[in-house]
């Protein structure tokens, strides 16, 4: 009885909350950021929330969300992509704004050592 009992304390069997994959090992389980569900491979979208980059084998994709989620986000990340590309070119553009500033300055200081 007390044997049974160490083997069930050890062993942990992971489920998959969508599709009931199970599995002994942890490896190939994610669990949505969104609604917490574990979840296995198949039913995940591997992400990356800085890049909105997702489910590709290459790169990194450091988070995971649940296909269901994913598919009620999807507005939501076209929307964030939108804000992504603006606040890039916005960036751009401050930063070339800069770079010719200090031009001018050092045109000026030249200017001013002649
Ligand atoms: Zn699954
Ligand atoms: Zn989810």
């Amino acid at each position: 009885m007390i044997k049974k009992q160490i083997i069930e304390q050890e062993v942990s069997i992971y489920i998959c909350d969508k599709c009931g994959k199970e599995s002994y090992a942890r490896l190939g389980y994610f669990t949505c950021e969104i609604c917490g569900q574990l979840i296995c491979r198949d039913c995940a979208v591997l992400f990356n929330w800085e890049t909105l980059k997702y489910n590709s084998f290459e790169g990194d994709y450091p988070n995971s969300i649940c296909k269901e989620c994913w598919q009620k986000g999807h507005e939501e990340r076209e929307e964030l992509l939108k804000l992504k590309e603006e606040y890039d070119q916005k960036e751009k553009a401050i930063i070339n704004k800069w770079k010719n500033k200090l031009k001018d300055l050092e045109n000026e200081n030249k200017i001013q050592e002649k």
